[in-house]
Order: structure tokens, then C-alpha cells, then sequence
């Protein structure tokens, strides 16, 4: 890819709809308007959702396929759709990425912004606990491959954005939370 020096906080230059160059507008520092239609164009951090799937004190973790941060642990899921409910969007990319149903989904667990890739887009990450209520996982999509691990094998993963790491760490006492009170 060419080096250019769009970051992901540049405003846009050019109307998307009739290609006219944009005008600053207001107090956002992204913000833009069209003196041709009249539209106004924001950046925003781009809304994903991902969940750590619990089962029996473990939780499924997967590794990226592609890049940024291929070969890297993170947890499934992915990117809303425009106009798309964050729990939609989690039902279907997880049966995308592991050909599984999920259910009892809880959260957000956490919230996080963080950028996807180098210079890349800002992301707003919202982390969910679910549980496989149907299906065998079979890893696909962006998923290279993945794991079910402990409390104790978290210290030795290679996780691409901390806050996987926490969602982990948080659905897990959950988990054990409820197996104390059955
Ligand atoms: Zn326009």
C-alpha cells in the first residue's frame, strides 16, 4: 500500500456523493461539509463487536488470519454493518468465523478505542461473555485457527489489542462466579 498521510483523524477532502471538495464546518476537528449538497462528513471510530465464548472454566480464543496483527490471538467477531445491532452483528460474525450459534450473550463487558493497524481506522471495541449453544467450531473467515484456554495459559498469549486480554480475563471470573453459586 502507498505511504500517504491519511491518519485516522485527517478529515475527508472530497464530497463521497458528488466528488466537490469539503469545507471545514463546526467545532468537531473532523468535521466537513459539501458547499454542493449541503452534507456534512465526520471521521468516527468504526464500531466492532467480539466476544469470549465460556465453557466449562475455559474460553475460546482465536488467531488472526490476516492482517493487521496476523498470527496474533484476539477473540471473535468483527465489524457492525451499517445500521446493524452489535448483537446481530456478533451472531453472524461468529458463525461466520466459526460456523457456530451463540447464545446468552451478556455485555458490553468492556469498552475500548484502539487503532486497527498501524495509522489505521479507530476502532470502538464492544466486548461480550456468550455461550456455544450450537454447532462445532471449525475455524474460518479471518480465523487461522483456535484455542480453549484457562485462567493460567493467559500470561503466555500474544494478544493484539489488550482489551481482548481483559474481556478474557473478565467473562472467565464471571464464569467462576456462577459455577460457585450452582
Ligand atoms: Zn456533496
Amino acid at each position: 500500500m502507498a505511504k500517504d498521510n491519511f491518519g485516522p483523524d485527517t478529515p475527508y477532502s472530497y464530497c463521497p456523493v458528488d466528488a466537490t471538495p469539503l469545507e471545514k464546518s463546526g467545532g468537531s476537528p473532523t468535521g466537513m461539509k459539501c458547499p454542493e449538497c449541503g452534507r456534512s462528513w465526520y471521521r468516527n471510530s468504526s464500531p466492532s463487536t467480539g466476544c469470549a465464548i465460556v465453557e466449562d472454566g475455559k474460553v475460546l480464543v482465536t488467531v488472526r488470519a490476516g492482517e493487521p496483527e496476523k498470527g496474533r490471538v484476539d477473540v471473535p467477531g468483527g465489524f457492525l454493518e451499517a445500521g446493524e445491532h452489535p448483537a446481530d452483528a456478533l451472531v453472524r460474525e461468529v458463525d461466520e468465523e466459526l460456523g457456530v450459534g451463540i447464545g446468552e450473550v451478556i455485555g458490553p463487558l468492556i469498552m475500548a478505542v484502539h487503532n486497527y493497524g498501524e495509522n489505521g481506522p479507530f476502532v470502538l471495541a464492544l466486548g461480550f461473555a456468550a455461550r456455544m449453544i450450537e454447532g462445532e467450531p471449525e475455524p474460518a473467515d479471518d480465523v487461522a485457527e483456535f484455542r480453549w484456554v484457562g485462567v493460567d495459559e493467559l500470561d503466555e498469549l500474544d494478544f493484539a489489542w489488550s482489551h481482548d486480554r481483559e474481556l478474557v480475563e473478565i467473562a472467565l471470573r464471571i464464569e467462576e462466579d456462577g459455577a460457585c453459586q450452582a
